[in-house]
């Protein structure tokens, strides 16, 4: 089983350590990274540029697809918000891994006032996304705290 993967997801916690963003990224089935992504919502103006959904469209731009193949899997060091965990359904993911969740969020808002895991049992009717939640957090619980 390729995810999730421990490797993946330490890259993506590094460049959140490193660049002062939380961090996704897109991986093949072979766990092989498509396309990353960081939180551009004040540079772009865009109150939907997650790092999540910026992976997303990167990824989608890289294969020339609004639905990902089979197996991909959407990495992410922080609890993917209700925005984000819908897309994980429309981009048809196999499943998603997230490492640090809302009770380490220090001083910022809640952005999963919707459980990534709600939006997900909800929506599987359209798609049925295999969820791991608090991959390798002791590696990032600390950052906003
Ligand atoms: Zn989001």
């Amino acid at each position: 089983m390729v995810h999730p993967s421990e490797a993946i997801m330490r890259e993506l916690i590094r460049d959140q350590w490193d660049g002062d963003s939380i961090t996704a990224a897109v991986a093949d089935a072979q766990g092989v990274i498509i396309a990353k992504g960081k939180t551009t919502v004040g540079e772009d103006c865009d109150p939907t540029a997650h790092a999540e959904i910026n992976a997303v469209r990167s990824a989608c731009k890289i294969l020339k697809t609004h639905r990902l193949p089979k197996g991909y899997w959407l990495y992410t060091t922080f609890e993917p918000c209700p925005l984000c965990a819908a897309a994980v359904i429309w981009a048809g993911f196999e499943g998603v891994v997230y490492a640090n969740n809302p009770d380490y969020r220090g001083k910022e808002e809640n952005w999963s006032f919707i459980k990534c895991g709600e939006v997900i049992k909800a929506g599987n009717y359209i798609s049925e996304v295999k969820l791991v939640e608090d991959f390798l957090i002791d590696e990032i619980k600390d950052y906003f705290v």
